[in-house]
């Protein structure tokens, strides 16, 4: 039986850089890499046919396959070791910078646009000032923006490079990962062939975080738990949010909520942008994306409230999947209502959004009441945030300001991993945002190179 040096389950971002790493350094090393989802060029197709809106009890072509969930993502390179998340508690901030700077010059040598937003240093020290009077927190970091268009020209740059190179197989899922004595050696597909390898990296991203936390339960790993993150898409007429965007591109806004003192935080925004959906299994959850070339007349983002459950609470993703699971029941699909109904304790009709000022992007989301669906708490908290920053950008504290649910961030338990992410099984390492430990584009590349190098260390 043939064996591989490493053998890579998840073709998204962290999985293709590690990829990438180790055959730069060693073209002689031989890879494996598995995906359950598609290659590029067929997602591109079904996504364009509608053809993949039917294959439901298929993975989603919008999360699964080469480029993962960053094929079909906004594209934001968010550059600062203080976002997109938890890298730095493994490798320290300056490893991180610079790393990070490391797969952004990668990025770029793939077609990403050489354009820096958020750079304009007096600009975001006032935008600074000026979020620190209303009680908010301005992260302040600069983005380089792919847009959702230029997302499959750079991955498939990628694919045209690596696929010579490296064994590629789609439509397979890992189902078991194989070790003996403590000691990665292979992985079990969902057909029972096994496949050996030296080295295991597994990276399956968000949507294949419950297959690793039952993984991580039958290899007994040690599983800390993330917080879950819940709240609603915002959309307002673009030149509401202008003096953020113009400026930062994206503002990452911080909040304590006054009632709950809960963190609250503004996420993924999209100037000129639209709301789309985003399946995990059978939930349906809002998003937002934009693109480099065509532009809407309204700016998204998200506001999420993150919370640490405690003892002896360890279901933090099925706690977000249930209140998802309400919006969808409630709604089909996506709810949408208004910020004055909501606050008048009524639900939206499609004559009250048709009568508003801001058209909705996602146009077959469905009116009602978003009372029903989120818990009072998260209610309480998107609310005062939404106060806060009306005061940083007036007009968004307004009757016709739309508000989508549910937006949730189930992020992945966080496995027990050493400053490499390796697992407490040898050879075997986790990373990603499958693993909980990013939680963008920028840190799951990261996460893969720091595999590779320490694969490629032990190798020599
Ligand atoms: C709509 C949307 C917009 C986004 N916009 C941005 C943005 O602008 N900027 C940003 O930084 N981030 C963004 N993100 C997040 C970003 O896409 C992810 O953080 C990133 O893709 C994570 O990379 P990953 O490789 O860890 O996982 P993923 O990209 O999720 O890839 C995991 C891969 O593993 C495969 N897989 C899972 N389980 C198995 C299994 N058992 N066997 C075989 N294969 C398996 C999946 O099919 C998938 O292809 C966005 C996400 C979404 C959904």
């Amino acid at each position: 039986m043939e064996k591989y040096d490493v053998i890579i389950i998840g073709t998204g971002p962290a999985g293709i850089f590690a990829a990438w790493e180790l055959i730069s350094s060693n073209p002689k090393v031989k890879i494996f890499m598995l995906d359950k989802g598609g290659s590029l060029a067929e997602r591109v197709e079904e996504t364009k046919t509608g053809v993949h809106k039917a294959k439901t009890e298929q993975p989603d072509v919008l999360s699964c396959g080469w480029g993962g969930a960053g094929a079909f993502s906004d594209g934001k390179l968010n550059l600062s070791p203080e976002v997109g998340g938890f890298l730095k508690d493994y490798i320290g901030e300056t490893e991180l910078s610079s790393l990070i700077q490391y797969v952004d010059e990668i990025y770029l040598k793939f077609g990403a646009p050489r354009e820096l937003h958020g750079t304009e240093i007096q600009q975001i020290r006032d935008l600074a000032d000026a979020a620190v009077r209303h009680g908010l927190r301005f992260i302040p970091f600069p983005i380089r923006h792919l847009g959702s268009d230029r997302c499959i020209p750079v991955l498939g740059g990628f694919l045209a490079n690596m696929e010579e190179r490296v064994t590629l197989r789609f439509h397979d899922e890992a189902a078991e990962i194989l070790y003996r004595d403590g000691k990665a050696e292979g992985v079990r597909t969902k057909s029972g062939e096994e496949i050996m390898g030296e080295f295991v990296i597994i990276a399956p991203g968000r949507g294949g975080s419950r297959w690793l936390e039952r993984e991580s339960r039958r290899g007994g790993l040690t599983t800390l738990t993330n917080p879950v993150d819940i709240g609603v898409r915002v959309e307002v007429a673009a030149p509401v949010m202008k003096s953020l965007t113009d400026i930062a591109y994206e503002a990452k806004l911080v909040f304590y909520s006054k009632q709950f003192d809960d963190p609250v935080r503004t996420f993924c925004m999209n100037p000129y942008g639209e709301v789309v959906r985003e399946y995990h299994g059978d939930i349906c959850l809002v998003n937002g994306h934009s693109y480099s070339t065509r532009r809407s007349n309204n700016t998204n983002f998200a506001i999420l409230v993150s919370t640490v459950f405690t003892e002896p609470f360890h279901e933090p993703i099925a706690y977000g999947q249930y209140i998802s699971r309400l919006a969808n029941l409630l709604a089909g699909e996506i709810l949408v209502q208004r910020l004055g109904d909501l606050l008048q304790g009524r639900r939206s009709t499609p004559e009250r959004i048709r009568r508003g000022t801001v058209p909705p992007t996602l146009t077959d989301a469905t009116p009602g009441d978003l009372s029903f669906v989120i818990p009072y708490r998260y209610l309480c908290d998107i609310l005062e945030m939404l106060q806060a920053m009306e005061k940083l950008t007036p007009g968004l504290y307004a009757r016709d300001t739309l508000l989508y649910g549910v937006e949730a961030k189930y992020y992945s338990m966080r496995l027990k991993l050493t400053a490499h992410f390796e697992t407490e099984i040898s050879n075997l390492f986790a990373i990603g945002d499958g693993a909980g430990i990013t939680r963008g584009l920028i840190q799951a590349s990261v996460s893969g190179v720091v595999a590779a190098r320490e694969i490629l260390r032990r190798q020599k």
